[in-house]
């Protein structure tokens, strides 16, 4: 009973993401991928979308674009170019990431903020919670 379900979850899943033939060659296949990058103003975004097997013209869904523009807005890094090196530590308990001393000063933190954390392809999204 429970295989059964299973099984017709995901033949519906492959259906649902039968690909779309590419418009830009008309050869490739558009295929679903998370790994999607784009730049703003110097910083990288990952989003999901589509690719082309073929050419690899990348394809994003409107709605994705608007999310990592209101993300970026929210982590206030919209228009500021800002990349920095950070090492992770590791404690007894699990992995630390310490927070660089100019994002805390120009968000103001005070350390014991609530925040979310999300992935995204190969990035760590931290949000501030409030
Ligand atoms: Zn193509």
């Amino acid at each position: 009973m429970t295989q059964r379900v299973v099984r017709s979850l995901s033949s519906r899943e492959r259906k649902a993401s039968r690909p779309a033939r590419c418009p830009v060659c008309g050869k490739g296949v558009l295929l679903p991928v998370d790994d999607i990058t784009s730049e703003i103003e110097g910083y990288t975004f990952v989003e999901r979308g589509l690719r082309c097997s073929a050419c690899g013209e990348e394809f994003l869904p409107e709605e994705e674009s608007q999310r990592m523009i209101r993300v970026a807005r929210r982590l206030g890094i919209w228009g500021e170019p800002l990349k920095l090196r950070r090492k992770l530590s590791r404690s007894g308990r699990g992995t630390i990431l310490r927070i660089p001393a100019d994002i805390e000063h120009s968000l103001g933190l005070t350390g014991d903020e609530e925040v979310l954390v999300s992935r995204a392809g190969r990035k760590i999204v931290i949000e501030l919670s409030r």
